[in-house]
């Protein structure tokens, strides 16, 4: 019997790379039926809203979907769909695993990082209050009123950053049990509880509290965001499952890209309770729209995860394996993964997939 999957193609250069993974997928020979719907900003001007409550309908329904990236306007405009996926389904975590594959420019030898990003709250949550508005004003009266030593200019646009002690645990908990699926041996916690002693000070004391379940299995460390960021640059082999709050998720998991080849490499998937959407790290990259020159590879390893997920763990490895052995040879490649950008020999999105759909067989 076919497994339903909702695909969402996604604008700029989604709708390429959401084709180059259906096909790779289908490759594999695992039975789907896709059931197609559209979001973001075309569907906008068509609809009145990116994100038609189909779309929602939809992944309620099979439980499974992937999609490409969808363009947000910058400061006006929409609001993020792909925030608002991932809030509307309780998509709680973003899971991005980093892994470093043969063929792959890098200083390093070996990085296998598995990044666990909150998705649900922080200064992701969109409560944000407009510079000159009156509710601004009122936050401020209010804030000083109950804080009489908060220093702030006048008029200053507001964003919450609420953190949970609910989102935080179960977060936790999630890459713990990760650690423990993937025989992963640590998880690292990263804040920033020195500044913000209130909000990352209950992210961490929550982890440690959390940790204490899985002692004598999976060690635990925690790390200040600032000083991850350099140890990630300098000695990444030495870290194994990372735990973030949604804003030092967001960044973290770019820094993690570019280690291992850029944001053409690297997938994810964001995942609730028997609810699961899988899709890359990168944007829409609009400069690349139609041009069949995006990195297939991302998206397609998003569908390795859902694969997995499915419990068709033999394709999975199947196609991992497949797109391994294309980037290890380096022939049949976009152009961001040659050392010389400008390369001609460099394939297009769809000509990649061919290569890996050709590696499968
Ligand atoms: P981006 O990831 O789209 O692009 C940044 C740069 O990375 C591009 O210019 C390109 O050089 C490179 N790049 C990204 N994907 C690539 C690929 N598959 N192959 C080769 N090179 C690739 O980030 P951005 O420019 O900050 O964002 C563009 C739009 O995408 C924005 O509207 C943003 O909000 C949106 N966005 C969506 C998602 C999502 O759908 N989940 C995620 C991130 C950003």
């Amino acid at each position: 019997m076919k497994r339903k999957v909702t695909l969402i193609p996604g604008d700029g250069i989604g709708p390429e790379v959401s084709l180059a993974t259906q096909r790779c997928v289908e490759a594999t020979g695992v039975g789907i039926e896709w059931e197609t719907v559209h979001a973001g900003s075309d569907v906008m001007q068509k609809k009145g809203t990116p994100l038609p409550e189909e779309v929602l309908d939809s992944i309620r329904r099979t439980k499974v979907a992937i999609k490409g990236p969808i363009t947000t306007p910058v400061g006006s405009g929409f609001r993020s769909v792909n925030v608002a996926l991932r809030k509307e389904l309780d998509l709680y975590a973003c899971l991005r695993p980093c892994k470093l594959y043969e063929g792959i420019r890098s200083p390093f030898q070996k990085i296998n990082i598995i990044i666990v990003r909150e998705n649900t709250e922080d200064l992701y949550a969109g409560i944000e209050f407009e510079s000159g508005t009156p509710e601004a004003a009122e936050i401020v009266k209010k804030i000083m009123e109950l804080n009489p030593k908060a220093k702030m200019h006048p008029d200053p646009a507001i964003s919450i950053k609420p953190i949970s002690y609910k989102a935080t645990e179960r977060i936790v908990r999630f890459a713990f049990e990760t650690a423990l699926r993937e025989s992963r041996k640590k998880v690292t916690a990263v804040h920033k509880a020195n500044i913000m002693k209130c909000t990352d000070g209950l992210f961490l004391r929550v982890a440690k509290e959390v940790a204490k379940n899985y002692e004598g299995k999976i060690l635990f460390e925690d790390r200040i965001v600032d000083n991850m960021c350099m140890q990630l640059v300098q000695r990444p082999e030495e870290y194994d499952v990372l735990v973030l709050p949604n804003l030092y998720g967001d960044i973290i998991s770019d820094l993690c890209a570019g280690l291992i080849g850029g944001l053409g490499i690297a997938p994810g998937a964001n995942i609730g309770d028997g609810i699961a959407l899988f899709e890359a790290t990168h944007g829409s990259a609009p400069k690349y729209k139609g041009l069949n020159k995006a990195n297939p590879t991302a998206m397609i390893l998003s569908g390795v995860l859902m694969l997995d997920y499915l419990g068709e763990k033999e394709a999975s490895q199947r196609l991992e394996n497949a797109v391994a052995q294309v980037l290890k040879e380096g022939h049949s490649v976009t152009y961001d993964l040659k050392s010389d950008r400008n390369d001609p020999s460099a394939v297009g999105t769809s000509q990649m997939a061919d290569a890996i759909i050709k590696a499968l067989k």
